[in-house]
């Protein structure tokens, strides 16, 4: 993000349009690609891949097909086109002045530096939960979020596998933030690494968290890929995307989480 904000302001402040706007759209392109490639090819290789034998006891339900691979990747481009698209616009109002991305540290002061990662995980978690519901809604379902769900049993490419519209949706939570605070560029970079990481994680099919997580006072404040596979696998309850507290609070979480958990976690079977 930082490199390619850097770069496209340059070109933004450089004569022709349509050039600024195509270095716009490569730069970002590449950048978010090049973590979301980094991120599901690593987790795949070794998940799906390496270590796919001696994890088959973790295996949350099934393994996904090629079909279901090659469906993943195609729509995570097109993903990549609306994000990039969306990033061009943000651009022209940071450059406009509309939007605040700021690249000196310590320019808001330290603590609202060190508080707006945090916040703005908060932020996306809550902002997901809600519209996840609403993306459930039988309309949004079969029109839009249907896409997603094809995949009942995920891979680590599953992470940007959406409809253009969902693609749009799940990408305003930076420009939203945006509208109200400031943000460091650096931020920003971070934000996007952890969705991509902790996305790609929670699709892949196969519990490689220890045992004792998902009943740990701390761990189990977090959603593991038991957690999100079991959403892919019935399209119901576990809406939830970095936390489980919403589920929890609303009443959404699966009753079967622990029981799955359990035999997904279950020691290996001696041979
Ligand atoms: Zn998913
Ligand atoms: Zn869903």
């Amino acid at each position: 993000m930082t490199d390619w904000l850097h770069d496209s302001v340059a070109a933004m402040a450089s004569p022709g349009p349509w050039r600024s706007f195509r270095h716009v759209f490569i730069v970002s392109f590449i950048d978010d690609g090049k973590y979301y490639l980094l991120s599901a090819l690593v987790l795949w290789l070794l998940l799906h891949v390496v270590l796919k034998k001696r994890l088959a006891h973790r295996a949350i339900g099934g393994w996904p097909t090629r079909a279901d691979v090659g469906r993943e990747i195609m729509y995570s481009i097109s993903t990549l086109c609306v994000i990039t698209a969306l990033n061009a616009g943000i651009l022209a109002l940071v450059v406009g002045g509309v939007f605040e991305v700021y690249a000196e540290p310590l320019k808001h002061g330290l603590a609202w530096l060190l508080l707006s990662l945090p916040l703005m995980i908060v932020w996306h978690d809550v902002y997901f939960y809600w519209t996840h519901r609403l993306l459930h809604t039988r309309w949004l379902f079969t029109r839009v979020h249907g896409v997603h769900h094809r995949s009942r049993n995920p891979s680590p490419w599953a992470a940007f596998s959406f409809h253009p519209v969902e693609a749009l949706i799940n990408s305003m939570v930076v420009p939203i933030a945006l509208v109200a605070v400031p943000l460091n560029e650096y931020v920003i970079a971070a934000f996007a690494i952890h969705q991509i990481v902790r996305n790609a994680h929670g699709h892949a099919a196969v519990e490689s968290l220890p045992r004792g997580f998902a009943r740990h006072w701390l761990g189990g404040r977090f959603v593991t890929t038991t957690h999100h596979h079991l959403h892919h696998e019935t399209g119901r309850g576990n809406y939830g995307l970095w936390f489980t507290w919403m589920d929890r609070l609303f009443g959404t979480e699966r009753a079967d989480y622990f029981e799955r958990w359990d035999k997904a976690t279950a020691p290996r079977p001696s041979p």
